[in-house]
């Protein structure tokens, strides 16, 4: 199976942190919305590689995809619908932000068949948010959860961030107490990343604000994975806790390197072992669309070393390396060799867990990821260059 995403570029205001593409100017939300029904019908006109695939995700990204109306979101879907095979138990996720719909709004998404809803929350403080420079307070973050229970969403996500500055482990603790007494049924927690380009960026290198060091980020960090863990949250994902059933079947495709296809300004495309992404500039984007063609900026082509380096990297980073998937995909063992006595070091030391089909890092061990990852992959490199 495979997945579909959405990105729609459209913020009422820039947060400091973000680097997503997204523009300000909301007038251009309608030509927008034209462009990308029409990239859609082209892409499905000009193709076929997908055609006897069936797509059982759809995820509406950004941006804020909630700026669009209910009857934009319908049209998008119906448009899906006629071009390709869409399961009919498929997850269709939108996210939302608080301070842009209501109750009339989040209902009429239900309507459409949109079933998992997604809300950046990112605090529960107001202080906080007006740092991060979000355009809604805690009780809009509240207000439309609640709503979202009532019109009768069940699939509930929110995102949170720590590592804020200032923060203590005692502040992000009582975010994490609002969101379980809300009763969601899926959290993504977040570290504050210091990207190059944004304005977040400029206050840390003037020393301006000065973000927590890597320890006390350690720390938060620990402290988020035993909390949601006792609230019942399974950790499936680095930064991804949900309660059994209700992890993003979508977000899964990346990380278990599986084929999506992206429609929109910057969206990325996934498809066995080539990958390409859209412009990252609406007017070039819709220009591009207005003379017929496909909106993409850049492919690339991965060689074997490369995707199972991805396989390794996006498989522990979530619900472990999937063996047999590995060998289906390689055509050769992942426990061979000399990787065998790395995993089984990791395993001893309690960085890495085996169960059944899948390799998968313990608490303990998503701490230290990225260089776990690295010594696999070196190791498996020792083994691919050996056999060669
Ligand atoms: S609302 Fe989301 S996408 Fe838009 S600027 Fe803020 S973080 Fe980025």
């Amino acid at each position: 199976m495979s997945g579909i995403y959405i990105h729609i570029p459209f913020c009422e205001r820039k947060c400091i942190y973000c680097d997503f593409y997204s523009v300000e100017n909301l007038n251009l939300i309608d030509r927008f919305t034209e462009s990308l029904l029409k990239e859609i019908e082209i892409f499905s006109i000009e193709t076929d590689f997908f055609n006897d695939s069936i797509f059982d995700t759809i995820y509406f990204g950004g941006g804020t995809p909630s700026l669009l109306e209910p009857a934009q979101i319908a049209k998008i879907l119906n448009e899906l619908s006629q071009r390709f095979k869409i399961s009919s138990n498929a997850e269709i996720t939108l996210e939302t932000n608080p301070g842009t719909v209501d109750k009339r709004k989040l209902l009429e998404f239900k309507n459409l068949g949109v079933n998992r809803i997604s809300f950046g929350v990112q605090s529960f403080f107001d202080d906080d948010l007006k740092f991060l420079g979000r355009i809604h307070t805690s009780e809009d973050a509240f207000k439309c959860i609640n709503d979202s229970f009532d019109v009768g969403f069940e699939n509930v996500s929110i995102d949170l961030i720590f590592g804020l500055p200032g923060q203590t482990v005692e502040k992000w603790l009582e975010n994490l107490k609002f969101a379980v007494s809300l009763n969601v049924s899926h959290i993504s927690a977040y570290n504050l990343i210091v990207e190059r380009g944004t304005p977040l960026h400029e206050l840390v290198s003037l020393g301006k604000v000065e973000i927590p060091e890597d320890e006390i980020q350690a720390q938060l960090y620990e402290k988020t994975i035993d909390f949601l863990e006792n609230a019942g949250y399974v950790h499936y994902e680095v930064s991804n806790y949900a309660f059994d059933g209700f992890e993003c079947r979508h977000n899964l495709k990346y990380w278990q390197y599986e084929n999506y296809i992206g429609f929109g300004p910057s969206a990325h495309s996934f498809w066995i072992n080539k990958r390409w992404w859209n412009y990252a500039n609406l007017n070039k984007y819709i220009n591009a669309i207005d003379l017929g063609k496909i909106p993409v900026a850049n492919f690339e082509i991965l060689d074997e070393e490369k995707m199972i380096e991805e396989f390794i990297y996006l498989g522990l980073r979530s619900k472990g390396i999937n063996v047999a998937r590995f060998k289906e995909k390689f055509g050769f063992e992942f426990v061979d060799g000399d990787i065998k006595d790395e995993i089984k070091e990791f395993e001893r030391a309690g960085y890495i867990s085996i169960n059944g089909d899948f390799i998968k890092l313990t608490p303990k061990g998503f701490l230290l990821c990225d260089e776990i990852v690295l010594r696999l992959i070196s190791k498996i490199k020792f083994v691919m260059k050996w056999e060669s």
